[in-house]
């Protein structure tokens, strides 16, 4: 009764993509969440693009997205430039509820309230202990997060670099610009990441900040107070941490039997911090291979690393960003005001999202500080 195919540890983005994905290949799937609901349970600025959805199979329904956003993103002299390529900002629980009950359409069983505390990788199979319950399985997928038991548990120490966050949500605010969500840079406003303003609505906006080597509530506060025409009436409803994994992947995410996805792996963009998106990426192709694998009886880690060719596009995407991320970090104020009037939307989402970096680096070659500063570092 207690032997499965495949079991996924956790409930967020990765896991329910994973479990939804194994499900789908005919194995016999577990999906674990120790909290008591299969919702966003660590704070989260809910903003994807329309793409996320398209990957999630999940359809833009006013019951899931909240509303359309475009993007403004402020240089340090709060010079901006617009992205108005779609993008959504969403209620994460329902959105993780819905991929949830398409893996249970898919014959995935679920358990919240049920946390993994040990995992051992026998021989013939991987042993799981819960707060409840012990069971077997061919495969194991860990996509519970940062702070991953199933990493520590088998005895994998590596971590992504993390920035540490946090995230306000505020209500009787007075919102300038409803429909975008807003990014600042700078070393004064956020050294070494950046700050948030992302609204529900006119009156309620997550407000959030991610530095480093800096105290993260100091500059939020600062951050707010700065806004006394958004926020001076504004109260705090919900005010939250996290880290985000932005060094890029753990260098041994698949090893015999066992697979690290989502956060757990650093498995996110790292000059913007979204893991949303390539986090139910990993799910669906780590779900897909897990599934398949067991059936066949060979869970070796080289028939899991068949994950790395499914994945391809993000780790190069992932790889990419980290490029941009570690020339940019490097760059003063001065420096950061100029590339805002230089770059257009499509080089900052290029840049951003490791997409297309020759183009951006060729338009930025013929300029003296980034030929030298950025142009070298991201090719
Ligand atoms: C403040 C903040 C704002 C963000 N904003 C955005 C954004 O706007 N857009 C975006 O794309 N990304 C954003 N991110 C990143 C994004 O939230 C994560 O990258 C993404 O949620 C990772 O998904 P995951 O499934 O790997 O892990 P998680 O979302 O962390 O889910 C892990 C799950 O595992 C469960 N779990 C943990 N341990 C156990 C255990 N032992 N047993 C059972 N269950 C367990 C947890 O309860 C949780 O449900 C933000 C992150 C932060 C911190």
């Amino acid at each position: 009764m207690n032997k499965y195919d495949v079991i996924i540890v956790g409930g967020g983005p990765a896991g329910v993509s994973a479990a939804k994905a194994s499900a789908k290949t005919g194995a016999r799937v577990l999906l674990l969440e120790k909290s008591p609901t299969i919702m966003a349970n660590k704070p989260c600025g809910q903003a994807v693009s329309q793409e996320t959805l398209q990957t999630a199979e999940v359809k833009p329904d006013p019951t899931i997205v909240l509303h359309r956003a475009y993007a403004l993103v402020y240089a340090p002299n709060l010079n901006y430039v617009k992205i108005d390529r779609i993008g959504f900002l969403i209620d994460k629980s329902r959105f993780l509820q819905y991929i949830a009950a398409q893996a249970a359409e898919y014959g995935a069983e679920i358990h919240v309230r049920e946390e993994v505390l040990e995992v051992k990788v026998e021989n013939d199979a991987v042993k799981v202990k819960t707060n409840k319950n012990k069971y077997e399985t061919s495969v194991i997928i860990g996509a519970d997060g940062y702070n991953s038991t199933v990493a520590r548990s088998l005895g994998i120490n590596e971590r992504s670099e993390p920035i540490p966050t946090i995230q306000y949500v505020m209500v009787n605010c007075n919102v300038k610009y409803p429909d975008a969500v807003r990014f600042f840079l700078g070393n004064n406003v956020a050294p070494g990441g950046y700050a948030w303003i992302f609204p529900h609505s006119e009156k309620i906006a997550e407000v959030g900040i991610g530095v480093r080597g800096a105290p993260a509530k100091d500059y939020l506060d600062a951050f707010v107070k700065s806004f006394s025409d958004e926020f001076g009436r504004a109260q705090i409803i919900d005010y939250r941490g996290a880290p985000v994994p932005i060094g890029g992947i753990i260098n041994e995410p698949i090893r015999d039997k066992t697979m690290l996805i989502g956060d757990a792996a650093g498995m996110v963009i790292p000059l913007t911090g979204a893991g949303i998106h390539s986090s139910i990426a990993a799910g669906l192709a780590a779900g897909k291979v897990a599934g398949e694998a067991a059936q066949e009886g060979n869970t070796s880690k080289e028939r899991l690393s068949e994950f790395y060719t499914l994945y391809k596009p993000w780790i190069e995407r992932i790889k990419k960003s980290l490029k941009v991320m570690r020339a940019l970090e490097k760059m003063n104020d001065d420096e950061l005001n100029l590339l805002a009037e230089i770059l257009n939307d499509q080089d900052i989402l290029d840049l951003a999202n490791g997409l297309d970096l020759v183009r951006v680096a060729r338009k930025l070659a013929s300029h003296p500080i980034f030929a030298i500063k950025l142009v070298k570092a991201i090719i």
